[in-house]
């Protein structure tokens, strides 16, 4: 009963920017504001000079058609664009270009759907629909938005080209949540769209509400990884009002994500406050199916189909291809490395895989680095495996090579450098060795009665080390030199 009572409704809007277009969607100023001056990729269109017209960027409608395909979505033959009227800083025209469903309007693709994964159970999220529109310009705040004393606006990013993906209310917990966006990452990377690593890429507007109860809306949450955690306090929030013998209000609240807590921005909104009309400067847009075709038969092949070819080119389970394909990068080294080698079987598949989904996945996320960034070449884990297959290093040993790996280090480089640095640390431990015997007559005395006493000139030569020399060799190398001196047998 309670369990019914506090069950989580959750949709998702998630607005990402096509940042591989080169110029923005309705003019051609270029996409990529980050890292420029303020204000400096501007133009009559994107600032919305009076009597300047908007042209439609082709190549969007075919990233837009791209992702339709992937997601499965039904894409609507002709569609207009919509005004959306509000009034804000960052929207010059005081309007936004974009897609209404509504009013004889129609979205980009309705429909389509992802499935995830969670505790091994698979659940297909359904997706309302997928739909175009403008970003506004970028506000920059000194600090938190709640206590900045000031807003500036940067209108690079005005114009820049959104895709809109919005799911029907059907997640049921922040994880789902999660997991629903690890695969809209995935499928965005495989359709060469977008890249998602780049900072403000990505922004989602999250509905949460309990079954029963009024809805709050979570805005502008600018990561994948900060939806699960403002989920997990909105839900927490509400339930906690609901205890208290409160009433939840629909509301739109804003995601802070230093604070980490939701704050009221507005009650009561409502579609009819944007008032949205057909944007009359741009001619209808007609989708054919001779074109849909055509970048059909170009897309390339996304994670599940990649998940299955694994399993089957390379034998690995469900479990480990589809962790595998994630990240098309992970997934086009690993095939780049296995490739390398002819004689590689089945169980090198599986040593190789393992290899890169736990040592090198953990050095990654410890370093917060994507494989890009480091010098590993895919053979490098070639020859680590060969190596291990071939007796002459362990497992344990292969570990702590991993490292310098990353670095670009081969396997024959790191272990002659680890060599070296063992010799050298025998000439040391040698010398120390000479040097305590000399200090220490008395003990050297003791030793030609009790060879116990051997053990206070091993804790010498630690003081002098500080702990770092290894007792199993200094005990050996003391031995040898007390031999030699004749003073035990
Ligand atoms: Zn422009």
């Amino acid at each position: 009963m309670d369990n019914q009572n506090n069950e989580v409704i959750i949709g998702l809007e998630v607005h990402i920017q096509l940042t591989n277009l080169k110029t923005k969607l309705f003019c051609s100023c270029s996409n990529d504001y980050r890292g420029t001056e303020a204000n400096s990729h501007v133009c009559p269109i994107c600032i919305g000079l009076p009597g300047s017209l908007p042209v439609v960027n082709k190549k969007a409608i075919e990233f837009a058609t791209r992702l339709a395909i992937a997601l499965n979505c039904k894409i609507n033959h002709q569609f207009w664009f919509f005004r959306k009227q509000y009034f804000y800083v960052d929207l010059a025209k005081g309007f936004q270009i974009s897609q209404y469903n509504k009013a004889g309007g129609k979205a980009f693709a309705d429909g389509g759907q992802i499935t995830i994964k969670l505790n091994s159970q698979k659940k297909d999220i359904i997706l309302n629909r997928i739909h175009l529109e403008e970003d506004p310009a970028r506000l920059v705040h000194k600090g938190s938005i709640a206590t900045s004393p000031y807003t500036l606006v940067d209108y690079n990013r005005s114009g820049v080209c959104l895709i809109e993906i919005v799911t029907e209310p059907v997640l049921a917990s922040p994880e789902e949540a999660r997991e629903f966006l690890k695969q809209i990452k995935s499928i965005i990377q495989y359709s060469g769209i977008s890249n998602l690593d780049l900072e403000g890429s990505v922004r989602v507007d999250a509905n949460i509400s309990i079954r029963g109860h009024e809805r709050s809306e979570v805005k502008n949450i600018n990561s994948f990884r900060e939806v699960e955690r403002a989920l997990r306090h909105e839900n927490i929030r509400q339930k906690n009002l609901l205890k208290r013998g409160k009433t939840l209000i629909q509301e739109t609240r804003h995601w802070d994500d230093k604070r980490r807590i939701t704050i009221s921005l507005r009650t009561k909104e409502f579609e009819a406050d944007y008032r949205y009309f057909p944007e009359q400067d741009l001619v209808p847009i007609e989708i054919n199916d001779i074109f849909i075709q055509k970048v059909k038969d170009k897309l390339p092949e996304m994670p599940n189909e990649r998940s299955r070819r694994f399993q089957r080119d390379y034998n690995l389970s469900e479990f480990d291809s589809d962790n595998l394909v994630l990240d098309k990068d992970i997934a086009d080294f690993y095939e780049d490395g296995v490739n390398s080698d002819a004689s590689f079987g089945p169980n090198e598949y599986k040593q190789y895989c393992n290899w890169l989904m736990n040592d090198i996945y953990r050095w990654l996320n410890e370093k917060n680095k994507i494989i890009k960034d480091t010098k590993l070449h895919p053979h490098q884990i070639v020859d680590l495996i060969r190596y291990v297959n071939e007796g002459n290093i362990t497992t344990k040993i292969a570990k702590t090579l991993i490292n310098d790996m990353m670095g670009g280090f081969s396997i024959s480089e790191i272990l002659e450098k680890k060599g070296k640095k063992r010799v050298s640390d025998d000439i040391l431990l040698k010398n120390l060795s000479f040097e305590v015997i000399e200090e220490n007559p008395k003990i050297i005395k003791d030793c030609c009665e009790n060879p116990k006493a051997i053990e206070a000139l091993i804790g010498r030569v630690m003081t002098k080390t500080k702990g770092q020399a290894d007792p199993h060799i200094t005990r050996n190398i003391i031995i040898d030199i007390l031999k030699e001196k004749g003073i035990i047998n």
